[in-house]
Order: structure tokens, then C-alpha cells, then sequence
């Protein structure tokens, strides 16, 4: 498709989006968006480095709280946030191909730089294109850097703890023992990087901030992140604020390696946004600094990652630092939080992203998600659901819901078939889809309070 240029503009180069839309990219650092039938307008503001392009854009702001709706636009395809994204580690969600999350309404999903590197590796995926070439995922696309790698085999591992698991240990008694179970860390961490050996192998690898970023290019994901120390809940402050000042300098030296990198046009996707990523543990003043510090680079919007303190509490209680500290116009992205009623906790404090493999893991358990219910799940194990005619939840319009009774899915999952696990993540990750989608409109309405009253069950 032809762009049309405004006299402003010097040199463009135009990128497919969906919806039969284009952006034009201009070597002055303005972004337009053209739409067929009403012309080109700005939507973006104007940037003076490629680095300070913020490819989100602000719709609403509830009138009583910092939840906002807002567009988070990549070439790839926007996404209407607040928005969960889907876990897909491997460069795959499991158990569901990428014509299955198209038609559940999935915006764009997350993998994982470590476990790609480690395999297939980023030279195979870089030469079929990239992640959307290899993957057949045309959407929007995130990858983590493997700052949580190295946090889970390194002093997660020493700690005998997970980042969730530690953190609300009377919610989920035992969540991820065997992940993380106690034993010498695998990784070792200089002001350079992380050398770790592969959990595949044993082989040796090393990550540094500058290597991730040639990775996470290779890779060719819409939003990448930062390579960060993510610290352990039972870390002290004098570690914890030393892991976290190391990260801003892995930080600034990852946005130099992206800015150095931003014309190469031989990585799959030159349109990339990085993510900074702020640290700090539980810690009032280090959550305020980090939030400072990466809120004050250049970064293309925020992620809030590491240790989030020993209860709920204490992580609304991180969010609330920090949030207010970052720019507004800019998006957030809570990383690795996703339960319901996280989702709700951080949408009310302006989070506009977040990513949790606990939807599609439970699903694969037999555990799916339904209103109401104690936390919003029943486990198709349970014998009462063995001649129930009904559906998972008859409000449900997921392919699985309107197929297939309780009674069959109850069998396929007792009987460990294959077919039942494509079913289970179906229903839940539409179920977390039409979340989001009641999340925006609350927010549009200004009744969000309401909404997460009517969610509100006994745990
Ligand atoms: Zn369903």
C-alpha cells in the first residue's frame, strides 16, 4: 500500500499492520498511521531519537483511579490494553496452534529469549523469519530477556524459592516445589553478565546485557526486554540494592546495545520497542529509585519485575511506589502476575499489560476457570463432574464450551488424553480474553469498583 507523505516527512518506510493500516516511519521521527478511507494522521508524537518512540497511546483514564485503556500499537498489530498476554514460552502456547489464540481473541503472547537461545537457538528462528515467521503467529509478539532465568537458577535456586511461590506461600501451599528446589545456584554473576550452564545439556552459556539485546533481535519479538538481576524475596536490602543499581547499568548498557543496532535491517524486525525493567525487591525507597532511574531512560515503556514482597499486600504496596514514578505515556507491564484478582490490583493502579503461565499450567491440571466459583476455578477431576451434561460455564461462547459437556472433559482428563488439554487452555484463555474485555469497558464506564465487587469471592 502507497503511503501518503506530509510535507513534513523526508523518507518513509511503510509496515503491514492489521486492519489494512500502515505506519509510516519517518526519518524525523515522526509516526504516522494511515487509514485507507480517512487519510494519514498523527498518532504518535513526535520523537527526536528512535529510542523515545512510545508506541502507546492513552484512550481513557478511570475519573477515581489510575486505571487507564489505552493502544499499544506494533507492526505486528495493536493491542487494546489493559491486556493479559498469553504465555508462550518455546514459541508456542501449549497445547493451542496459532489459529486457535486467532479465533479465542488472543491480542499477543510472550516467550522466552533463555529457552529459545538454548533451543532451537535465535540463528534458526532469526532465518525463518524471525518469531512470526517460525512460529506462524502473525500478532504482536514479547520476549523476556532471561533476567528470570537467572534469578530461578541462580539465587532461586540457593533460596529453595520461586518468585511467586515464596512470596504468597499460604495462598498456593505448593506451587512450584519442584521447580525450585533447594540446591547450588547455576549461574554465576559478574558486573559483565551471567554464565550459566543450559538445563538441557549442561552446556556453558553466557548472557550480558549487549548479547541479549543481539538475541532478542535475532528473535525479532515487537517488544523485547531489558536483561535484569531479578533478586530473591529473601535477599537482604544491601543485596537487594546492589543487584538493583547493577541493573541499571545492565540497563543503560542494553539501551546503547538497541540504539547502536535500531538501522540494521538485517534482524527480522527493525520496529522493535525495549522495555526497561525496574527492580528494588520490596523495598520502599530502591522500588522508588528504580522506578526513577529506568523511569528517567529512553526505554519504549516499563516492566515491573523481580521480588513483589511476601504477601499481596506488599505488592500493592510495590505498585503503588512505583507506577506513579514512570511515565505516563507510556505502557506497563506487570511481569509474571496474572491471577484474576492480581489482574484487578494492578488494572486499579494503572498496569497495562501482564503476563502469567498459571491459566494454560492450571488448564493442563484439569483446573479451568469459572465465575463465582471459589477463586473462579473447579477441577474437572472432581467426580461430581462425571455425568454433568453441562458445559464448563454455560455463559461461555470458547469453542470448548459450546462442544463439549463436563462429563466428556472430565473423562478425556482422567483419561490423560492429549485432546483434553487444547480443550482446557481454550476455555480458559477465553475465559481471561472476555475478562480483559468487561476490564476495558469498566474502565471506559468509570465502574471499575463495581466490576471487581461483583468478582470478589470467597478464597
Ligand atoms: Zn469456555
Amino acid at each position: 500500500m502507497p503511503c501518503l507523505m506530509g510535507i513534513l516527512l523526508r523518507s518513509t518506510t511503510c509496515f503491514p499492520v492489521k486492519n489494512n493500516r500502515s505506519i509510516s516511519h519517518t526519518l524525523n521521527h515522526s509516526i504516522f498511521i494511515r487509514f485507507p478511507l480517512s487519510g494519514t494522521i498523527q498518532a504518535l508524537a513526535t520523537r527526536r531519537r528512535p529510542l523515545q518512540i512510545s508506541m502507546f497511546t492513552l484512550q481513557h483514564r478511570h475519573k477515581e483511579l489510575p486505571a487507564r485503556t489505552g493502544n499499544l500499537l506494533t507492526v505486528h498489530g495493536s493491542v487494546s490494553t489493559p491486556a493479559f498476554v498469553v504465555v508462550a514460552t518455546r514459541a508456542t502456547v501449549k497445547a493451542v496452534e496459532p489459529q486457535a489464540l486467532v479465533d479465542i481473541g488472543v491480542q499477543i503472547v510472550i516467550s522466552n529469549s533463555y529457552h529459545l537461545h538454548l533451543r532451537p537457538g535465535e540463528e534458526t528462528v532469526a532465518s525463518l523469519g524471525g518469531l512470526h515467521g517460525f512460529s506462524g503467529w502473525r500478532g504482536p509478539t514479547m520476549t523476556d530477556s532471561g533476567g528470570f532465568q537467572v534469578f530461578s537458577l541462580g539465587a532461586g535456586k540457593e533460596h529453595g524459592v520461586g518468585k511467586v511461590a515464596s512470596i504468597f506461600p499460604d495462598e498456593d501451599p505448593q506451587p512450584r516445589a519442584n521447580h525450585y528446589r533447594q540446591g547450588k545456584s547455576l549461574v554465576k554473576l559478574t558486573e559483565e553478565g551471567a554464565s550459566f550452564k543450559s538445563i538441557i545439556d549442561g552446556s556453558k552459556h553466557f548472557f550480558s546485557p549487549e548479547n541479549v539485546i543481539e538475541l532478542e533481535r535475532k528473535l525479532g519479538a515487537d517488544i523485547i526486554l531489558v536483561l535484569d538481576e531479578c533478586t530473591s524475596p529473601l535477599h537482604d536490602y544491601a543485596y537487594t540494592k546492589a543487584a538493583m543499581e547493577r541493573t541499571h547499568r545492565w540497563a543503560q548498557r542494553a539501551l546503547h546495545a538497541f540504539e547502536k543496532t535500531a538501522d540494521d535491517h538485517s534482524y527480522p524486525n527493525t520496529e522493535q520497542i525495549l522495555y526497561g525493567i525496574v527492580q528494588g525487591g520490596a523495598y520502599e525507597d530502591l522500588r522508588k529509585e528504580s522506578a526513577r532511574v529506568i523511569g528517567g531512560m529512553l526505554f519504549g515503556g516499563f516492566a515491573i519485575g523481580g521480588s513483589l514482597g511476601k504477601s499481596k499486600e506488599e505488592m500493592h504496596h510495590v505498585l503503588d511506589w512505583t507506577i506513579p514514578l514512570l511515565p505516563d505515556d507510556k505502557a506497563r507491564h506487570l511481569l509474571g502476575i496474572g491471577e484474576i484478582e492480581d489482574i484487578f490490583a494492578g488494572v486499579r493502579r494503572g498496569v497495562d499489560t501482564f503476563d502469567c503461565a498459571a491459566a494454560t499450567r492450571i488448564a493442563r491440571n484439569g483446573t479451568v476457570f469459572l465465575k463465582s466459583e471459589p477463586r473462579h476455578r473447579i477441577n474437572l477431576r472432581n467426580t461430581r463432574f462425571r455425568d454433568d451434561p453441562r458445559p464448563i460455564d454455560e455463559t461461555c461462547d470458547c469453542f470448548t464450551c459450546r462442544q463439549h459437556s463436563r462429563a466428556y472433559l472430565s473423562h478425556l482428563c482422567r483419561s490423560g488424553e492429549f485432546s483434553f488439554y487444547r480443550l482446557a487452555t481454550i476455555h480458559n484463555l477465553r475465559f481471561l480474553v472476555r475478562l480483559m474485555e468487561r476490564i476495558r469497558e469498566a474502565i471506559e464506564s468509570d465502574e471499575l469498583d463495581e466490576l471487581e465487587a461483583e468478582w470478589r469471592t470467597p478464597a
